[in-house]
């Protein structure tokens, strides 16, 4: 059996020395140990406090692990705690931050030696599974403890304080070989980098990085002897409604398949990977003198877009993302690797265009893309005093634009009887004179504050986005949004948005122009079905049950719902997004290719219910 082995160091008192602490600290280091524990009376009112101590040892040393048993002096273990719990609390949260897995938790636990212990006396302590730690004065103690246990016997993968934050009901031991590499749990140094998404914060217990879709299959495998756990599914980790992050739960994350090629160029096929950004298939694709509508966000991954929609600047004038889908390869619930098309599995490549994420793990989409040259972009910025009017006239002009021109409008609560405007606009032209022209009525939706109108290339707007750091995605918070298809944007409309945005419960409401080639496809070709609304309306707000009594208050204005901007989890919504037929379709193609439920996060079809639960 492997054992840690460690050293545990008295804090000194007032007047004793803290360059020995870091001296000893550092031969522990260098001599291969596991584990320098400091032990000390914490909320003493002499000598040094334990929690800054370990800080400053993390900060001295680069590899050793670092703990803290606050209360070992105590002569009443029970006795009271720290005199200031709250300063302790947030002293161990630092360090959790500045240390990371090098921080031991004191739950992670730790077995403390007498000072002469003999390795027999070790290995009998070891057999509880904990660390061992024996008490170090001197660099002469250093070098006796390390020499105690020989290096053969020493642990090799995670430590005991990295496997103390493992998750329950997780079988890290039964990781599949073919991912052990590439599997994140909470003691790793790269798990910082994986819990977050761009908009949520999270704490998975495990996060499955395949590069293949063998390793996928292998991942949803391990998925399925876990049903008691949430699973995430994650390519962009963009998710607005859809949780790519969980709580305690596992993360098959499919960002590493990635890869961008071309199939044939005649015919402008394309493969793409669930794990590139949008902004990637733009640059990748731009060279050719192509492109492919995706979002208004060129950071958005392509496995969550591509699954469900795709309404974005191009939309009008090619359709949406999934329409120019010709293939999607998927991993399914039961680990068979499938291959969908018109011709091959046509039920799910029904399904997987607009619900994709409840079927499987999409591994790799074919898109047939478009000859896209150069495009008109506009950014304007206007002041209305009469928001009503500027929505209503929006919709005027929006509906009677041709299918080469977008335009989306964004604002937010009125201020002092002002309502700041945003539009983001994109004409599918060439020639400036065409773009002036176009965009040139939209001025009068208020006062024009800022413009900036360039011919650009479509690959140019993507590359607005930023791009995700090193360190990964830092979303911190849990969104709150509704969405909704808005069959026309009518005066009665116009008045409710603005008494909803007077309120002061939405900071972000969105309008999004559609139409056009959305309705060349006809509804019962994809599961998505709503192919007629003028627009997709969102509003983010800060509370999920009041922003939900005041868009249900607007119901009567709407047509259902695009999954991807809705965060309300109540069973209604499902049947929003899917008219009554295609849920029907979908629950039954459920049964068949997931009986068992595992795809189970966004927007969940349970194959077990029946339509009445959604109404
Ligand atoms: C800033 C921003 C701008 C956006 N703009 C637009 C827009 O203009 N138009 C638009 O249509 N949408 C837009 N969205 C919504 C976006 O399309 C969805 O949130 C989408 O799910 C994000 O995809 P992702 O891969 O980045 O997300 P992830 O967080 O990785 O995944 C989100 C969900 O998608 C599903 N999923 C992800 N990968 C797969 C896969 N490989 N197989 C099966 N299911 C999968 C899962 O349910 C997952 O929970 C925007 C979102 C943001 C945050």
């Amino acid at each position: 059996m492997a054992i840690e082995l460690g050293i545990v160091l008295d804090l000194p008192a007032a007047d004793g020395d803290p360059a020995a602490l870091v001296d000893l600290a550092r031969q522990a280091e260098s001599a291969g140990l596991d584990l320098v524990a400091l032990r000390g009376e914490a909320g003493a009112e002499q000598g040094l406090d334990p929690w800054t101590t370990a800080v400053w040892l993390a900060g001295r040393t680069t590899r050793i692990p670092i703990g803290i048993a606050p209360d070992l002096n105590s002569p009443d273990p029970g006795g009271p705690g720290p005199a200031y719990p709250s300063v302790v609390a947030k002293a161990q949260q630092s360090l959790e931050v500045l240390a990371g897995t090098r921080f031991v938790t004191p739950d992670a636990g730790w077995v403390v030696a007498p000072p002469d212990a003999g390795a027999e006396h070790i290995r009998r302590l070891a057999d509880a599974g904990a660390p061992v730690v024996v008490p170090a004065r001197s660099a002469e103690d250093v070098r006796r403890i390390a020499g105690l246990v020989a290096k053969e016997n020493r642990p090799a993968g995670r430590s005991a304080a990295v496997r103390a934050r493992r998750r329950a009901g997780i079988d890290y031991d039964g990781v599949p070989a073919s991912l052990a590499d590439v599997a994140i749990e909470p003691g790793d140094p790269a798990y910082r980098r994986v819990t977050s998404t761009y908009l949520r914060g999270g704490s998975p217990g495990l996060v499955l990085r395949p590069r293949t879709s063998d390793e996928v299959a292998d991942a949803v495998a391990f998925a399925r002897r876990h049903r008691q756990v949430p699973l995430g599914l994650r390519s962009g980790g963009h998710g607005i409604s859809g949780r790519s992050t969980n709580d305690g739960g596992l993360v098959i994350d499919v960002g590493a398949l990635n890869g961008i090629e071309v199939l044939d160029a005649a015919q402008r096929l394309v493969r793409i990977g669930p794990g590139a950004t949008w902004k990637q298939v733009a640059a990748a694709l731009d060279p050719y003198g192509w492109a492919l509508g995706s979002g208004d966000y060129g950071g958005v991954g392509v496995g969550g877009l591509a699954t469900a929609g795709g309404i974005g600047y191009l939309s009008r004038r090619y359709g949406l993302t999934i329409d120019r889908l010709r293939a999607v390869e998927l991993v399914l619930a039961d680990g068979s690797r499938v291959r969908t098309s018109k011709q091959d599995h046509a039920d799910l490549f029904w399904a997987v265009r607009g619900a994709g994420a409840n079927f499987g793990v999409a591994t790799a989409f074919e898109f047939e893309v478009s000859e896209v040259r150069q495009v008109g972009w506009a950014q304007l910025v206007l002041v209305s005093t009469d928001l009503e009017q500027s929505l209503r006239r929006y919709g005027e002009l929006t509906s009677a634009a041709p299918r080469d021109t977008t335009v989306f409008l964004v604002t937010g609560r009125p201020r002092q009887g002002r309502s700041v405007i945003q539009l983001y606009a994109m004409v599918d032209q060439e020639d400036p004179e065409v773009i002036i022209e176009r965009l040139t009525p939209f001025t009068e939706l208020g006062a024009l504050a800022q413009q900036q109108v360039v011919r650009t290339s479509y690959k140019d707007v993507m590359a607005l986005a930023a791009d995700v750091g090193p360190d990964g995605h830092q979303g911190m918070g849990e969104p709150v949004s509704r969405s909704a298809f808005l069959p026309a944007l009518t005066g009665d409309v116009a008045r409710d948005v603005t008494r909803l945005l007077r309120s002061g419960l939405v900071y972000f409401f969105e309008l999004r122009s559609m139409g056009g080639a959305i309705a060349d496809t006809p509804a019962d070709e994809t599961a998505f079905a709503h192919r007629t609304p003028a627009f997709q309306v969102t509003a983010m707000g800060a509370d999920q049950s009041r922003l939900n009594a005041a868009w249900d208050g607007l119901g009567q204005h709407f047509d259902g719902l695009y999954l991807s901007f809705d965060t309300d989890l109540r069973p209604q919504r499902l049947g929003d997004a899917f008219p009554p037929r295609v849920l029907s379709r979908l629950r039954e193609l459920k049964r068949r290719y997931d009986p068992d439920n595992l795809f189970r996060d966004n927007f969940n079809i349970d194959p077990r219910l029946t339509e009445e639960h959604t109404r």
